[in-house]
């Protein structure tokens, strides 16, 4: 039986460093279930393809190949493209090819298979609400859409990526209308799950907060 831990929230919550420090230190398999969407939507941009042509969508997602390697290291199709996912064109298409139900699908079976027998920890929007309904731990991780960009600011700078705090502000408020307004698996807070605001809490202290409650689960 695997263990599964699902941390959802919005755009800049920190899911995703919190998520790699927490399954380092507890020895869970780390998945980014935001990267797929983020190489699907690569992937668009790249052969042109537009939402609302429905065959192409579905040629390429079955024949697209993503890799979740050690390190962290995205690969779509052979490639790398660990930073290119991360870049403006891709944050602002990645949204908006999210809510299209092939993609959502094909993803949900992909994050489903990478889990199976394995003791995990996944972020992403809806992994507590549809992904893993049963999930063992659900954590809604939130902050202020002004410190989620300040954050984004800083993880940016660190990948050498070079963008504003405007127009990181614009494209997280913008995200997380689209997210909790669509249709299809929107961003909610499962019932169950335990909400941390992390807006005035360091990276450490929300660490130690969520390994209490997986381990106080665990016992
Ligand atoms: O977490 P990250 O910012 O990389 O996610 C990119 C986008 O992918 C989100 O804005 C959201 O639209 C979408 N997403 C999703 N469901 C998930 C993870 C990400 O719809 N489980």
């Amino acid at each position: 039986m695997s263990f599964i831990v699902a941390i959802d929230g919005p755009a800049g919550a920190g899911k995703g460093t919190i998520t790699k420090l927490v399954g380092d230190k507890l020895n869970l398999v780390n998945i980014d279930t935001g990267a797929t969407f983020r190489c699907v939507a690569l992937c668009m941009l790249r052969e042109n393809i537009k939402i609302q042509e429905e065959d192409k969508i579905e040629d390429m997602l079955n024949k697209i190949n993503i890799e979740m390697r050690p390190n962290d290291e995205i690969f779509l199709n052979g490639e790398n493209v660990t930073k290119r996912i991360r870049e403006n064109d891709v944050n602002d298409f990645v949204s908006p090819i999210s809510t299209i139900p092939v993609v959502r699908n094909k993803l949900l079976n992909l994050q489903r298979n990478i889990a199976k027998g394995q003791n995990i920890i996944m972020e992403g929007r809806d992994i507590g609400t549809v992904v893993f309904p049963n999930a063992d731990v659900k954590i809604y991780l939130d902050a202020t859409p002004e410190e989620r960009a300040r954050r984004r600011i800083l993880q940016n700078k660190e990948k050498g990526i070079d963008v504003t705090y405007e127009e990181v502000l614009e494209n997280i408020k913008d995200r997380d209308k689209r997210d909790s307004t669509r249709k299809v698996a929107p961003l909610k807070r499962a019932e169950d799950a335990i909400y941390l605001d992390s807006t005035n809490l360091n990276i450490e202290q929300v660490v130690d907060k969520i390994i209490k409650i997986i381990e106080e689960k665990r016992k």
